[in-house]
């Protein structure tokens, strides 16, 4: 498939700002997508209630799950909460916080479920991340 916006958009995602990142398996979706929101917590000018408090909450929730502290309906939550902001903010920032999070958990449900429960870097070493391991050897 061509990286254009128009072929990209034809298969149902977007490319946003063209800005890739390739992950293989060795890393955790769930630390993945909580960097992310991370960023657009710390990026929400908190303008609009559905964007500041929004992100603040998902943020509040991976960072239990990153922790394997899941509580009974995060992963429920989550999906409410960014489909809550998704169309109600004024800028592209909130739209852009919701879609790693509904399709980490469309794509990669098991990994949410088992971050409920167990930490993130049990379940994914870093010391076993490829990412690492190149970081290491080149160190
Ligand atoms: S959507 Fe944009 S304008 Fe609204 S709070 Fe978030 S960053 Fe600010």
């Amino acid at each position: 498939m061509p990286l254009d916006f128009e072929s990209v958009a034809a298969h149902g995602s977007m490319l946003g700002t063209r800005a890739l990142q390739i992950f293989d398996e060795t890393v955790s979706v769930v630390r993945a997508v909580s960097r992310w929101i991370d960023f657009y917590a710390h990026e929400s000018c908190g303008k609009c209630t559905p964007c500041r408090e929004g992100t603040y909450w998902l943020r509040e929730i991976f960072t239990r799950l990153e922790r394997g502290q899941g509580r009974e309906g995060d992963i429920e939550k989550l999906d409410d909460i960014a489909s809550n902001i998704l169309g109600r903010s004024f800028c592209a920032l909130g739209d852009g916080a919701t879609s790693p999070v509904s399709s980490g958990i469309k794509y990669f449900r098991a990994e949410f479920e088992q971050a409920m429960t167990t930490p993130v870097d049990v379940s994914f070493p870093p010391a076993d991340s490829t990412l690492f391991a190149k970081e290491s050897v080149t160190s």
